[in-house]
C-alpha cells in the first residue's frame, strides 16, 4: 500500500505558481531526498502534505486515505524547519517536549505511562541527551534544541517521517549520528522517510530515491536511475549530476 499519493498537486501563493502538477508516490521502506533550489517549493510541497498549506488543486492521499478524511496523524512525524518557537524563557524540560510526541496518540486523559516513560528514555539515549532531560528547553544550544526535536519527532514511532532540513544546526558527529538513526528506523521498521535538503553532495549516502522539485518534478526515481539518465545529464549538467551520484 502506498503511504503517500500526491497526484497532479498545484499551488499558488499570491497568483504565483509556487508547484505545478506534482505526482508522485512511497511506499513503505523508501526513503527519499527531496531536493531542489531556493524557493523551489520543497517546504510547500511537505506543508500540503501534511494538509497545513492549502487549498491546492490535485489529490494527496495518506495511508490510502484522502488527505480531508485522514485522521491518524499519530503515524506522521514533522520536523519542521524553523526553531524558531523556542524563546529561551519556554518553561518546559526536554522531556516534556519529547512527550509531546507520544501525548498526539492519547486519548483524553492525556497520561503518560511507565511504558511511556522508558520510551523517551530509550529516545533520549539514541540521541545522547540524556543528561539534559530536565533541563529547560530555553537553555540549551541550537545543535541540542535540534536533537530534542528529532527524538520527539521518532518517540512515536511513526510510520512516516518527514524532515525539513534537518541538520543544518547540527554538528558534524550529531549529523553522524542523527543519519544513523534514519537509517536504522528506515532499515528496521521500514519508516518511510522524506528528507528535504539542500545538500545534493551527500543525499546520495542515505536516501534510495531522489524526488528533484524545481516548482516541478524534474526527476523521481532511484539514484541509479538518475546517474545513468541521459536526460538529466542534458538538464543538469554532468558537473551537477556528478555532485549528487559521486557518493552513491
Ligand atoms: P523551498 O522550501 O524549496 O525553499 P518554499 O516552499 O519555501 O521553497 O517556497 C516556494 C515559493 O513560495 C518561494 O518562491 C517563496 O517565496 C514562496 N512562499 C512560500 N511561503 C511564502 C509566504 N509565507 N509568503 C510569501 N511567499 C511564500
Amino acid at each position: 500500500m502506498s503511504v503517500i499519493e500526491v497526484e497532479n498537486l498545484s499551488f499558488r501563493y499570491n497568483g504565483i505558481d509556487v508547484l505545478q502538477d506534482i505526482t508522485f508516490s512511497a511506499r513503505k521502506g523508501d526513503y527519499i531526498g527531496l531536493v531542489g533550489p531556493n524557493g523551489s517549493g520543497k517546504t510547500t510541497l511537505v506543508k500540503a502534505i501534511l494538509g497545513i498549506a492549502g487549498p491546492f488543486r490535485g489529490r494527496v492521499r495518506l495511508f490510502g486515505r484522502e488527505l480531508r478524511d485522514f485522521r491518524e496523524w499519530s503515524k506522521i512525524g514533522y520536523l519542521p524547519q524553523s526553531l524558531t518557537f523556542f524563546n529561551p524563557y519556554f518553561p518546559s524540560t526536554v522531556r516534556e517536549i519529547v512527550s509531546l510526541g507520544l501525548l498526539s496518540r492519547k486519548k483524553f486523559p492525556r497520561v503518560l505511562t511507565r511504558a511511556d516513560g522508558e520510551a523517551i528514555d530509550r529516545v533520549l539515549g539514541l540521541l545522547n541527551i540524556a543528561g539534559i532531560g530536565d533541563s529547560p528547553i530555553g537553555e540549551l544550544s541550537g545543535g541540542q534544541k535540534q536533537r530534542v526535536l528529532i527524538a520527539r519527532a521518532v518517540v512515536n514511532d511513526p510510520e512516516l517521517l518527514i524532515l525539513d532540513e534537518p541538520t543544518t544546526a547540527l554538528d558534524p558527529d550529531a549529523r553522524e549520528l542523527f543519519f544513523a538513526i534514519l537509517k536504522r528506523l528506515n532499515a528496521e521498521r521500514g519508516t518511510v522517510m522524506i528528507l528535504v535538503t539542500h545538500d545534493i553532495g551527500s543525499i546520495g549516502e542515505h536516501a534510495n530515491k531522489l524526488l528533484y522539485v524545481d516548482r516541478r518534478v524534474l526527476f523521481y526515481g532511484g539514484f541509479d536511475e538518475f546517474c545513468r539518465s541521459e536526460r538529466m545529464t542534458t538538464f543538469f549538467g554532468s558537473e551537477s549530476q556528478h555532485i549528487i551520484c559521486h557518493r552513491h
